[in-house]
């Protein structure tokens, strides 16, 4: 539709549409630096934390950095970020988990079941016409291809490495089983050729968004090209986009701020948990359907520093299987969280350090525990399955993206219930626009990406894709 069709009452050009890009994650982030490179003047971020970089936290710890959200750039081919940086030499290739599957009496399933599981997880392939969830269709297939192989006379060795490779698949799409997994997870997502686990060599992934910043490499926070653009520990409250002008924003504590476009970036947890206060007016019932209808699922990280690394020169990493009689009495006691914890593995060029992962309900409970308690349950499931001690650690972290009001919850997944309200995120991602096509509230965001959900390359896609739609609608506008 043609931009006059606006009216003259919209008289705003490049240099004075005010543009308030809501959360400075790393689709914030690309959005408002791919607007100043087009030549927009007036942006703001508006930030409820006190830093940015969202779900990319990148923090000291030990002799250098770790994240606590985004870690790997996955894949090299249409991947942005790794685009970005292809030709810097800074990521190093560290390949998929090649740990030790150990049971809880101690045993350690031998190289070539190890081998046999990982290739089924890796070559898994969802079929297009499968009717049911991702858990049903990973079940069958194990069964046929390696359950009955695996241990041909111990067919309770192959179901605690089903559950065991579940509860890997659970890490990578952030839902609670994989039985709420849509195939759509599989479907729509467009793998990156290539190595899936590059690594920021200690840098941590606050080396991208200081590229995309012109920031300090070391400075995890610092804003560099954005400085005087962003507000931090500013958390807006309300939305208002009724009528067809301008917009009002309420903070928090009460500011209230105009502007002519908004891109709202944050996460799909906040949306679910708070869009209808967020939105005045209420939301169209179809993106309600699409926030309502898609997940938001949880996976939380350990660290532990070691004087040295306690794990054997050999062993890259261990995933936890769990004999049905040690399950049982695990779950009856108070470490029952434990069972969700997926993998635990070295950490690329951090010598010393240990890191684990834990998905879903139980990592919801453990947000809720002291970092002792934390501890203790760890310490408890290293003596179950090791054969070597794990002395106390000398520092330890661990994330809580669930319970952080900002975030509730660490990426998305398809859920089968999106496929029941037919929604998904074309619905989620699409903007609210005047009857003119003049963009009013934009979308954008890791759960927004029809392709690339649940990553950083998805996320900056995402902000770029909001960027270049105000950019477009202005060219429109110079044109007539
Ligand atoms: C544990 C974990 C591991 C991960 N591992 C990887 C990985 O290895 N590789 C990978 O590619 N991806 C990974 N991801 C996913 C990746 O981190 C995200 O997809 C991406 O960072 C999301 O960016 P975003 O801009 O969409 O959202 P966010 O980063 O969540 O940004 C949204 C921002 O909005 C702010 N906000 C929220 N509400 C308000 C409000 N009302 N007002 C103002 N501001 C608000 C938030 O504080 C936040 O800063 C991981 C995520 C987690 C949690």
């Amino acid at each position: 539709m043609s931009a006059c069709t606006d009216g003259p009452a919209f008289g705003k050009t490049k240099e004075t549409a005010r543009i308030v890009i809501i959360g400075a994650g790393a689709s914030g982030i690309a959005a408002a630096t791919r607007l100043l490179e087009q030549g927009f003047k007036n942006v703001q971020l508006f930030e409820a934390e006190d830093r940015i970089g969202g779900r990319i936290n990148t923090v000291p710890f030990a002799d250098s950095f770790v994240d606590l959200g985004a870690q790997w750039c996955h894949g090299e081919e249409g991947n942005v970020v790794y685009e970005k940086v292809k030709d810097l030499d800074v990521l190093d290739r560290t390949g998929d988990f090649a740990g030790y599957f150990v049971r809880s009496n101690k045993e350690i399933l031998s190289d070539d079941q190890a081998k046999a599981l990982m290739e089924f997880k890796d070559n898994f392939e969802m079929k297009p016409d499968w009717e049911g969830s991702v858990g049903d269709a990973i079940t069958e297939s194990y069964w046929k291809e390696v359950g009955q192989q695996l241990v041909p006379n111990d067919r309770s060795v192959a179901k605690e490495a089903l559950d065991s490779l579940k509860r890997h698949i659970c890490s990578e799409d952030a839902c609670d089983h994989v039985f709420e997994l849509s195939p759509r997870s599989y479907l729509n997502f467009a793998t990156s050729g290539g190595d899936q686990n590059l690594s920021w060599r200690r840098k941590g992934y606050w080396k991208f968004l200081s590229l995309l910043l012109n920031a300090n490499e070391d400075q995890p926070g610092d804003q560099g090209d954005l400085k005087g653009h962003v507000q931090l520990n500013k958390r807006i409250a309300e939305i208002n986009w009724s009528g067809d002008g301008e917009l009002t924003l309420r903070c928090w504590n009460g500011q209230i701020v105009s502007a002519d476009h908004v891109i709202c970036t944050v996460s799909l947890g906040v949306l679910k948990k708070k869009h209808q206060k967020l939105f005045v007016p209420a939301l169209p019932a179809a993106k309600v359907r699409s926030i309502e209808g898609l997940g938001l699922g949880t996976v939380n990280k350990f660290l532990l520093e070691f004087e040295e690394q306690p794990m054997p020169e050999n062993m890259r990493g261990v995933a936890f299987l769990w004999l049905e009689e040690d399950l049982k009495e695990l779950r009856g006691g108070k470490f029952f969280w434990l069972e969700s914890i997926s993998t635990v593995h070295r950490v690329d060029r951090q010598p010393r350090l240990l890191e684990g992962w834990i998905i879903g309900a139980h990592a919801r409970y453990m947000e809720t525990l002291s970092e002792e308690r934390v501890l203790e349950g760890l310490q408890w499931l290293f003596r179950k399955f090791l054969k070597f001690s794990v002395p106390h650690p000398k520092s330890f972290l661990r994330s809580q993206w669930h319970s952080n009001p900002n975030f509730r919850g660490s990426y998305s997944f398809y859920p089968t219930y999106a496929d029941e309200l037919r929604t998904g995120r074309t619905d989620l991602g699409s903007p609210l626009v005047h009857v003119s096509g003049r963009p009013r509230v934009q979308f954008a965001g890791e759960a927004s990406s029809r392709n690339h959900f649940s990553t950083v390359h998805g996320a900056t896609e995402s902000g770029w894709r909001e960027a270049d739609r105000l950019n477009e609608f202005y060219k429109g506008r110079a044109e007539n």
